[in-house]
């Protein structure tokens, strides 16, 4: 697989050169140059695999020209390990539900591919790296869990004290081994700031910084693999094409989506569903984008004002506007309808929906209304309501427990470094020791 910066002003590179990297050196994103569609047929042949099949046929696909097969097919396993079933709620709608992984959220996709495929290559080429995230919560834990345990590398989180829930702290800050967990006292942007400088500081060229962030290709490529499993469990063949409603934020998913579709998927549309942070629906409407700081939300992995992944979804649509509102259909849903959304799913079957599924809920009944769409709606369902406790408590008058392997995370004992300020000397000589660790 060749990519090519979405800047256009650096030289393409392969998948491994691209996972390395995140980020292209011109500060575009890594698109691949061609997606060569899937034999004709191949998607509905793989009714009844299993999720780790899927991920097997449609990575190596787009991949596994560059690494070896029977590697590339064992961590393709070890990274797809958990189910992701589909619910129907009747009405030719139906919930994907994404958030059996281990940090019960969707990036576990992503990240645990990632994670990987990266040790692949670094094993590969004789090399070591240290990744380095600063997070608001779900993606440092996705990032954590996702590298615990792999060779080779290193994993530094940075969260803001206080200010992440303690399932979030617990699933960064008790891993040990290869994650060392930095507590910091101020917001999530002075994490940002300082992950920003550590890898612009030439004194750390040797630790060989690396970033884990959603817009390397390594985390969006996996994303592809349960839009299939969705079409499978709605019917394949027989459903044709369905539409998906994607709960968007930084626009990843919803771009693995496309990329979907392009190898081969038979999607009939996307519902792209905002919450009022609605750069793309704006944009899908008015033609103008206009980036704003993000407010904050219910389904606040969604609060994003500047989404990253619009270069690769513009690109993917050949850079034109007619194309982007021919496959993308776009709605902000405010926090009444999310609220509504979530109690009117549960009084019609006693399913239990997260505030971002509710989102991608509320969209695609809003998108049903408003066009008469008839064809099967699957909407994604991309955190676990149990992560969402205190606002399914308000509405629904109870609190869903988490899953039983995750009950005992919050007593396990915190292994965070804590930072006495949020000076940037103070942050580097942690992350030396944390590297030499
Ligand atoms: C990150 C996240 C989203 C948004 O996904 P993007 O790929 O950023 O659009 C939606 N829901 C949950 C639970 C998330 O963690």
């Amino acid at each position: 697989m060749i990519l090519r910066s979405t800047a256009h002003a650096s030289p393409d590179v392969t998948f491994a050169d691209a996972l390395l990297r995140g980020l292209a050196p011109d500060g575009g994103l890594y698109l691949p140059v061609a997606l060569p569609t899937l034999p004709p047929g191949a998607p509905a042949s793989w009714q009844g695999l299993p999720v780790a099949d899927i991920a097997s046929r449609v990575l190596g696909h787009l991949v596994g020209d560059e690494l070896h097969r029977d590697a590339f097919d064992a961590l393709v396993r070890d990274a797809f390990d958990f189910p992701s079933p589909t619910v129907p709620l009747g009405d030719g709608l139906a919930v994907l539900e994404l958030f059996h992984g281990p940090t019960l959220a969707f990036k576990d996709f992503g990240a645990r591919f990632l994670a990987r495929a990266f040790g692949h290559v670094l094993a590969a080429r004789g090399e070591r790296a240290t990744i380095l995230v600063a997070t608001s919560g779900d993606t440092g834990s996705a990032v954590a869990l996702g590298f615990h345990g792999v060779p080779r590398v290193r994993v530094v989180v940075l969260y803001p004290a206080g200010k992440v829930s303690r399932f979030q702290e617990a699933q960064m800050a008790t891993l040990g081994g290869n994650v060392t967990a930095v507590r910091v006292p101020g917001a999530f942007d002075d994490c940002q700031r300082l992950v920003k400088r550590a890898f612009l500081d030439p004194s750390l060229a040797d630790l060989k910084l690396s970033s884990a962030n959603s817009i390397n290709i390594g985390r969006l490529l996996p994303q592809a693999v349960y839009y299939f499993a969705g079409w499978l469990a709605a019917g394949g063949p027989e459903a044709g094409e369905v539409v998906f409603s994607v709960p968007s934020g930084n626009l990843g998913n919803l771009t693995a989506g496309v990329i979907a579709q392009r190898i081969g998927l038979p999607v009939g549309r996307f519902v792209t569903a905002c919450n009022v942070n609605d750069v793309l629906p704006e944009y899908l409407r008015t033609g103008a984008y206009r980036a704003r700081p993000a407010r904050p939300t219910l389904s606040n992995a969604m609060d994003v004002g500047d989404p990253s992944n619009f270069a690769r979804l513009a690109a993917l649509h050949g850079g034109t506007l007619d194309a982007m509102r021919a496959n993308l259909w776009g709605v902000s849903v405010g926090e009444e309808e999310t609220r509504q959304a979530i109690r009117k799913t549960y009084e019609a079957g006693g399913y239990v929906i997260d505030p971002h599924g509710a989102v991608a809920l509320a969209g695609a009944q809003r998108f049903r209304r408003e066009t008469g769409e008839r064809r099967t709606i699957v909407a994604l369902a991309t955190a676990h309501p149990a992560k969402f406790g205190d606002v399914i408590r308000e509405e629904l008058g109870f609190v869903p427990d988490l899953p039983e392997p995750w009950r005992d995370w919050t007593s396990r004992p915190l292994l965070a470094r804590d930072l006495a300020t949020t000076e940037y000397e103070e942050f580097r000589d942690s992350l030396r020791q944390a590297a030499a660790a």
